[in-house]
């Protein structure tokens, strides 16, 4: 908070962002510097930082797809979806993922984050209580913030403190708000013992399946599918087309009265352009390579399983994997940037996890199976990530 005092309307145009250096400098204190690195387009590295769990991004049947449509349609969508964005293409993503998830319909956004964002604001609002679990995805939170609904953040998965709030609550409609898989660890939710909970109490289900669908569930319909949930009336799946599919974009899949809700009321629906023909061509035939390799999401949960037990024996703590995502604990969070960085030099590219994203306070590297990772590069990765672990890592 400012000093109470006079405001000072004498400040020199070139003073007016210096704030912004003070604050760079704390972050910089506090080791939270964050830096954009430009892959090249054939780096030639491992990667296992990224979120293309099929390895369907470079896939030619879906990249060739993308590339097919822009040239048909345009490389933009040209408008938002309720103007001259809608194409045929959107239709045809939209009746597939609703079939493939067994959903009455389905919506396409242009993002993960965009659609998290429109279908919590959408489906709340200021006469409604939302309970969310404490450590779900950002866009769920800015969804809540600019819900104006009363917003109570409950236990990680512990369904006896979503029952707590919601049989606590002051308004009659609620809606409880979960990640499946939770971004930073890779562990579930507790989905069917959330939804008798929401059944118990009279509220909604809205479950964010960004890391779940494609990897969970049978053939990658996932973790909603999973738990019997996705045909439900009072429950709302919504996923990013951007991980498993390789593509990009968001969708939000649940009961046709929902999706029509969302379609005359959801901001970041109606006032964002549609996503560009190609990535929804993408999506599109990513699902059907899905549909044809039905396989693919149990060949991701070996490898993040293998990858997981051989840096436990390697001494390292690591979360016990049950979708695609393996995080290795770090001591601090310079040593896990530092961490992160000698990996990359010699070759093998992870993610890395800290405060803010982390709410426990504990850094991580954080590595992501994918479906075609093969035994020497598990090898590769464990090695690589021995030979460069700080020495306060084991
Ligand atoms: N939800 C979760 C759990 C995510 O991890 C992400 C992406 N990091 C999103 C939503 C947002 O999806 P998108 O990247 O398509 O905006």
């Amino acid at each position: 908070m400012s000093a109470p005092g006079p405001i000072s309307t004498d400040v020199q145009p070139e003073r007016v962002f210096d704030w912004l250096d003070e604050e760079a400098e704390k972050r910089a204190g506090a080791g939270l510097v964050r830096r954009l690195r430009a892959r090249t387009a054939e780096p030639g590295d491992l990667d296992l930082a990224g979120n293309d769990y099929l390895g369907l991004a470079k896939d030619k049947r879906v990249a060739g797809a993308a590339a097919a449509a822009s040239l048909r349609w345009g490389a933009g969508s040209t408008g938002s979806r309720l103007v001259t964005g809608s194409t045929e293409l959107h239709a045809d993503l939209e009746r597939e993922l609703a079939r493939f998830c067994g959903t009455e319909a389905a919506l396409v956004f242009s993002s993960g984050f965009a659609a998290n964002l429109g279908a919590v604001t959408a489906l709340s609002g200021s006469e409604c209580a939302i309970v969310t679990d404490k450590y779900i995805h950002a866009s769920l939170i800015e969804g809540c913030r600019l819900s104006r609904a009363d917003v109570a953040a409950v236990a990680h998965r512990d369904p006896a403190a979503f029952t707590h709030a919601l049989s606590t609550r002051r308004k009659q409609r609620a809606l409880v708000v979960t990640d499946s898989v939770f971004s930073v660890d890779g562990d579930l939710a507790p989905l069917p013992e959330l939804w008798h909970a929401c059944r118990a109490q009279g509220a909604a289900l809205l479950v964010d399946d960004a890391h779940g669908f494609g990897v969970l569930g049978d053939g990658g319909r996932g973790a909603v599918h999973e738990a019997g949930l996705s045909g439900s009336p009072d429950v709302v799946t919504t996923i990013t087309l951007s991980k498993a599919l390789g593509a990009q974009g968001g969708a939000v899949l649940g009961p046709r009265r929902v999706i029509r809700h969302l379609v005359d009321t959801a901001r970041s629906f109606i006032f964002d352009t549609a996503l560009a023909p190609g990535s929804v061509a993408a999506a599109l035939a990513a699902l059907t390579a899905l549909r044809a390799e039905p396989g693919l999401p149990a060949q991701v949960l070996a490898a993040a399983t293998g990858l997981g037990a051989r840096l436990r024996e390697a001494g390292f703590t690591t979360s016990t994997p049950e979708a695609a995502v393996v995080s290795v604990h770090a001591p601090s969070p310079d040593e896990a940037m530092s961490w992160a960085a000698r990996c990359a030099e010699h070759g093998v590219r992870v993610g890395c996890f800290r405060p803010p994203s982390v709410p426990d306070g504990i850094s991580r590297l954080r590595l992501t199976a994918r479906a075609d990772l093969t035994e020497s590069d598990v090898d590769t990765a464990v090695r690589v990530i021995t030979e460069t672990a700080p020495d306060r890592a084991r």
